[in-house]
This record gives C-alpha cells, structure tokens and sequence, in this order.
C-alpha cells in the first residue's frame, strides 16, 4: 500500500487507487474517539471494476490454473508474512475495534493458521470416483467457483477476513473482500500481505464503502458467483435477496443468542471464570457470546453470586494494555443501544445485578466504554433474552430440569453456538443432542477450533466456514463419465 498517510487507497487489479469519486470516509478508534484514518469510499463503479478484474484474473489464470504445491505456496507465505507483521497487525485491530491487544494478538496468530491450514489443504480437494450402472468411469472434480465476494463485520475484522480468504483461494477462486465501514485498515493491511506474497494482480481485491451502496453492489453484482457474508441476520436476508437474481452460491453466519446452561452439579466456579469472558468478551461484541444463562434452581443463587463478583473484578479500559479484560463498544451509537436495551430489560421486570454504567473518569470518559452488566430474574419471552443485544449484559434465567433447560435454550431465533456445564456424562450427551445450534461446548465456552465446521441453525445462518467443510462452500462439484461402452 503507498504510504500516503491517513489516507488509505483500495486494492483493485494489483493496483492501490482512490474511489473513482474521489470521496473518503473517516475511521475512529473507539477509545478515544479520534480519527485514525481516512479511506476511499468505493460506490459502484468501484466494485464493478474490481469485480471484472477478479472476472479477468479467474478466467486468464494462472491463479485457477495453478498446481496445488504452487497456490500452496503463496498461502504458506501469506502466513509467514502475518507472523512476521504480527505486532503491527494486532496494534492496528486494537486501535480500529478498541478489542484488548491479547485479544488481537490471539486473533491474529489464528489468521495465520488459518492460512497454513488452507495451504496445507490445497492438495486435499480432491474428488471420488463412483461406481455408477453405465458401463464406464464416473469420477466428480471439485472446481473453483469463479469470483467470490467476502462481506465481513466489524466485531473481528482479520480473522473474519482470514477465515475466507483462505479457503476462497486455496480452491483457486479469485476474491473481492469488503470490510466494515467502521473497520476497514487491517482488512487493506491483508490486501497489502497478500500482495507481497505474490499473489499475483486480480486475485485479491479490497474495497472499502457503505455497505447498502458498495456492498449491495457487489452481492448483486452478475459475475459474483459466490458471496460468503458474516454479519447481522437482517443483513444476511438483504443479502440473500441480492443474490436471488444471477442464482449466486451464498454462505451467512449470521446473528447469536447463544445459551450457556449450568446444572446443580456443574464445576461452579470453572463455569463461572470462563463464563464471564464468554459473553463479556469483545466487549459481548460476538456472535457467539454466552448472553442467556440458565442456572438449575439449586445453584442459582450462589452462581448469581460469584459471577456477579467476578464480572466487578474485570479490567475495563485502554485496550492497549495487556492486563485489560473488556475495551471500549465499537462506537457511541452501539453503547448506547446497549444502554437502551438495559434499560428495556429493567422496565420489563429484570433487575440489574451489577454494571450497566459508562465509566466517567477522564482515561475512559473518551471512549465508548461500558461496565459489563448482569441482568437477573429474567424471562426467556422478554426482548433482552430473545434479541441480540451486541453488548456487555448477561441474562440470568433459572430453570427446573432438563427438559426445561432443552425448551428455553431452543427458545430461540437463533442457533449458533452454546454451552452446557455437568459432571453427568449422560445427561451432556442428551443435552447436546437436543440443543438446536451449530457449535456445542460441553464443560467450557469454546466455540471456534480451526479444524472444525463453524456456522449456525435457524436464522444464525447457513453453510460451514473452518475445517475442510469451508472448501465446499468455495468449490462446485462436476461429475465426469468416460463411456467405455
Ligand atoms: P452488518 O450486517 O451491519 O454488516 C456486516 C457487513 O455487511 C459490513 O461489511 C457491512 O458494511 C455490510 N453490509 C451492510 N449492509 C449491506 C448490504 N445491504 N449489502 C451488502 N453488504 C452490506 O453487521 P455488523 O458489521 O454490524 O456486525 C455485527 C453482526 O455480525 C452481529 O449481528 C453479529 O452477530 C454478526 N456476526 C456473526 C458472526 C458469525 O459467525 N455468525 C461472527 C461475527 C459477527 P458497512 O459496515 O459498510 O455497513
């Protein structure tokens, strides 16, 4: 990318340009409010151009021509170079997100993972041959796509962006990635990486704009054969209407409201530390986050107890520092829908256990920051257990028995991850087996693991990103059959 200051151009045809417009867009740090940069704010000419540049760079090759050792090759760069930008990467995620720079640290080693990974699976896409009536040979190719559209949020920009970039290319699909408005610069930073690495002009393409302009355009654009998209479930649906016209392959995670259910004879305390994290991390800016718990009778009180204690010891503040726990909400507008929905909880008849208030002193007064917040004596029917609040609040529900705990979690919208906490094997089995999400974790709140399929039930979304089970959302399957009749 040229150095041109604050000023950040967009990744089109190997080439860094501005809007064709002329016009930018401000991006802030969340934790103190400040301007960071400026970006090119891409309209649809914009898109269209670097959708036919994707067009070109697919149809000529070499990228979808490439052998596998070859296209494996630029990957495994791809990695060595995030490695290597580690430090840069992460500090910039934290200033554009306001997420804790362990955080970003963490997420920006798994990028690079992801692109080993991918690497490493390049060889692997491969076919079966079937033994068909006819007499001959059947055998299936799983080819690339064509071009690929990449529409991520802002709650994870690199890793989302990682996550399909990856395998996009390592089908040998040429790509268009679309970040957030509110945080595009590690998203060009990938752009940049992935150009270093020689992948050559076309195949990787970043453009930054609104997505109700720029993105509609691209998901509507003819010569899109695919959109894979992470962000809210009425965005997704927009998305998916989009798509309708030109029949484009499309993939959504979407939004959570994923349930976290702790029996009487659970590890209290283990679900209580880990528990916290899973729902205020990110500052509860994830779609996964543990944001319904449902505490069996027996133990309601005295989990209420010590999560309560432990969310008042959470170290709320700059991101920068490595000690700290929950940074700022990505902007005021959020925090304050936060404060709304908190608000709407209580005139509900929630009662709020502790946190919910913005921090006044002067290190914080700056930033969109907000205590992590416990609701208690919630109803699974009432708006802040039904709806995705994209904050820092928990919702503490009680339940009877098993049953109960299955009809309240499924309770939902939503199916995209959720835990459950049981010394009973049996009983987390049956559990397990009943939930209706994506993503399950029994006896701790992990949800994500590269090697494994990712994604949602119901309106959480559809198809599998991570694991082998991502190369089929970027690859079609043809049949061959040689007559030997
Ligand atoms: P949005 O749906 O608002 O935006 C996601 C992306 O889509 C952004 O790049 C946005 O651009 C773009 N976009 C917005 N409108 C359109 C449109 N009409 N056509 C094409 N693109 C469009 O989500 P948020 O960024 O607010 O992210 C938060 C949401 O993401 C939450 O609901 C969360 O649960 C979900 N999420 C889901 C995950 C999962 O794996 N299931 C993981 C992480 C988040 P712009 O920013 O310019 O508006």
């Amino acid at each position: 990318m040229p150095d041109g200051g604050s000023e950040k151009p967009m990744l089109v045809d190997g080439s860094w340009i501005p809007a064709e417009s002329g016009k930018t867009f401000a991006v802030h740090n969340p934790s103190t409010g400040e301007e960071i940069a400026r970006v090119a704010k891409a309209d649809t000419p914009d898109v269209d151009r670097a959708v036919r540049a994707a067009h070109r760079a697919f149809e000529e090759g070499p990228w979808s021509h490439l052998r596998p050792p070859e296209r494996a090759r630029y990957l495994f760069t791809v990695a060595r170079l995030i490695r290597e930008r580690l430090e840069e990467i992460a500090a910039l995620e934290t200033r554009n997100v306001g997420k804790p720079i362990r955080d970003s640290r963490d997420e920006v080693g798994a990028a690079a993972d992801c692109f080993e990974y991918y690497a490493g699976a390049v060889p692997r896409i491969y076919g079966e041959t079937i033994p068909v009536a006819s007499p001959g040979l059947d055998f299936t190719l799983r080819e690339p796509i064509g071009v690929v559209a990449l529409i991520v949020p802002w709650n994870f920009p690199f890793i989302m962006g990682a996550w399909k970039v990856a395998p996009a290319l390592a089908a040998g699909n040429t790509v268009i990635l679309k970040p957030a408005s509110y945080t595009p610069l590690t998203a060009l930073l990938l752009g940049e990486i992935c150009q270093a690495a020689g992948i050559p002009p076309g195949v990787v393409n970043v453009i930054t704009g609104p997505g109700f302009t720029a993105g509609a355009s691209l998901a509507g654009h003819p010569l899109v054969g695919k959109i894979a998209f992470t962000g809210e479930t009425e965005t997704g649906k927009q998305i998916m209407h989009l798509a309708a016209d030109s029949i484009k392959k499309v993939s959504l995670e979407l939004g959570g409201k994923s349930p976290n259910i702790i029996f009487d004879d659970a590890d209290l305390d283990e679900a209580v530390n880990t528990s916290a994290l899973a729902v205020f991390g990110n500052a509860g800016q994830d779609c996964c986050a543990r944001s319904r718990a449902f505490v069996q009778q027996g133990v309601h009180d005295a989990f209420l107890a010590k999560f309560v204690a432990r969310t008042k010891t959470l170290k709320v503040g700059d991101p920068m520092d490595s000690e700290t726990e929950v940074g700022p909400l990505i902007s005021p507008g959020q925090r304050e829908r936060v404060v709304e929905y908190i608000r709407v909880g209580q005139s509900e008849g929630a009662k709020l256990a502790c946190g919910g208030e913005v921090p006044t002193d002067p290190a914080r007064a700056r930033g969109s920051y907000l205590f992590p917040a416990v609701l208690t004596q919630v109803q699974n029917r009432m708006r802040v257990a039904q709806e995705e609040i994209f904050g820092p609040v928990l919702c503490v529900i009680p339940f009877r028995d098993e049953d109960e705990a299955v009809r309240l979690a499924n309770d939902t919208i939503y199916g995209l991850s959720g835990s459950l906490w049981t010394r009973d094997i049996g009983r987390a089995i049956r559990v397990a087996r009943r939930v209706r999400t994506g993503v399950l974790s029994i006896n701790c709140n992990r949800s994500v693991h590269l090697e494994a399929p990712f994604g949602g039930y119901k309106l959480s979304g559809t198809g599998r990103e991570l694991g082998m089970h991502a190369l089929s959302l970027y690859t079609e399957v043809k049949n061959v059959f040689v007559s030997t009749a």
